[in-house]
């Protein structure tokens, strides 16, 4: 596996120990592929069979694109629950409430550990396994530790997370220890977990599959490989997706690049990238035109994954913006929760972290950024019940505990006067 520098171009291997996950010039390591001379149609062929596969890697919604992820990735070392395989759904309410013509849903909240995390770990930890890695690190504001800890469980292999001791949802952590990885809290932010991993990982033995890691990136891709191939590889208009670490939004600018670049699609859609407003570095970044990322010391929102002041892939989302014309906006947790019931509502769900991107869309859609004739797919990143704090204090307000059946739950008496009324 080559790889280069996103910053200074220099050349890079990830084929031996041990791993690299930034350049010596400090800037981040993204893959190279060499396609020589692949046929888009052959392998769409390909990709096309294999959705019949049950028991093979091709069953999988990453390792199905195999010969775009990571070729020369040994099979016999791929850790894999079968993830992608994701619908893509139309609801009608949630296509009013964007305001848009058309609208489509990747749930990505689908996966086996329940967020998108999944498609990316499965390629980092198979690679991980292939250098000969026996345990595996990451520090994480949920998400990835429940992915991480569920794929070492899955290899057999033992997993570090750390964890920011406040502003992470219980239930993510709860999924992780249960998963059986070793869980260390510590006071400070994931910025400072994720410094900690850069300079003492390795000498623990450890690999470290945070979102620096250019495999995550790579498996990542195959979200929109999947949402391409279901749309028989024509792309909405829009692809809309939350803003954290600004992984998902790097590997989504590099699926569509070598897409665009291989022949499988003839027309790159435009991408939006939304953001917290609480947690918004990159997009006041980009609204004010700086060149330099300004993190944000404190960020502060209810979508507890985007929560996150300096996203470190911040210059491979620019570059995702550069080449789709993108675009960034920010909501407000208000907003974000209000996109949240909307979605719940039209039976699919999301965590609030996902719902930034509905949010999102209607905002854009609002300021005349899109226009609502146009067509728009949002990635919903992470599962319903990744957060039930989150409904629980929409639905049955903050105080649950005092008045456990305050909005969403009415009391009855199951007696002769109880009526059946959904109309309500
Ligand atoms: C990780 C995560 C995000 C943010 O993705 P980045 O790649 O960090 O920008 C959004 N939503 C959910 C549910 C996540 O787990």
């Amino acid at each position: 596996m080559k790889a280069r520098c996103v910053e200074c171009g220099a050349a890079a291997s990830l084929a031996a120990k041990p791993m690299r996950y930034a350049c010596h010039c400090g800037g981040l390591l993204e893959v190279v592929h060499d396609f020589g001379d692949a046929d888009a149609e052959r392998l769409k062929d390909l990709f096309h069979r294999r959705l019949g596969e049950r028991h093979t890697i091709g069953a999988s919604g990453v390792w199905r694109y195999k010969e775009l992820i990571a070729p020369e990735l040994p099979d016999a070392f791929i850790v894999t629950r079968n993830e992608g395989n994701t619908g893509i759904y139309g609801p009608e309410c949630v296509r009013e409430f964007a305001g848009i013509r058309q609208l489509w849903l990747k749930a990505q909240s689908e996966n086996p550990s329940g967020s998108f995390k999944d498609n990316g770990m499965t390629a980092a930890v198979s690679h991980g396994a292939s250098l000969g890695y026996a345990s595996f690190a990451c520090t994480s504001t949920g998400n990835t530790s429940s992915s991480l800890s569920m794929y070492a469980a899955t290899a057999g292999v033992p997993s570090l997370v750390l964890v920011p001791d406040e502003g992470i949802s219980l239930n993510k952590v709860l999924q992780t220890l249960a998963y059986g990885a070793q869980v260390a809290a510590f006071p400070g932010t994931y910025d400072d977990g994720i410094r900690w991993l850069n300079e003492n990982g390795e000498k623990n033995g450890c690999y470290v599959c945070n979102s620096v890691n250019p495999m995550r990136i790579e498996g990542q891709k195959s979200i929109v490989f999947e949402l391409a191939q279901d749309l028989n590889w024509e792309l909405p208009d829009w692809i809309v997706l939350p803003g954290g670490a600004l992984s998902n939004a790097s590997a989504l600018g590099k699926g569509l690049r070598e897409l665009f670049a291989l022949g499988f699609i003839a027309r790159l859609p435009r991408v939006a990238v939304v953001q917290a407003e609480g947690a918004g570095p990159f997009h006041r970044m980009v609204d004010a035109s700086l060149s330099t990322l300004i993190p944000e010391p404190a960020p502060r929102t209810v979508a507890s994954a985007l929560n996150i002041g300096n996203p470190p892939s911040w210059r491979k989302a620019l570059e995702t913006l550069k080449l789709t014309a993108g675009v960034t906006t920010a909501v407000s947790d208000a907003e974000i929760m209000a996109a949240k019931a909307c979605v719940d509502r039209s039976g699919i769900g999301c965590e609030p972290a996902s719902a930034a991107a509905v949010a999102g869309l209607r905002k854009l859609v609002q300021g005349g950024v899109i226009h609502r004739d146009e067509t728009a797919a949002c990635i919903l990143t992470g599962s319903l019940l990744k957060d039930t704090n989150a409904i629980n204090s929409y639905h049955l307000g903050a105080d649950y505990s005092e008045a456990p059946w305050r909005n969403g739950i009415r009391r009855v008496k199951l007696n002769e006067e109880f009526q059946v009324n959904l109309e309500e």
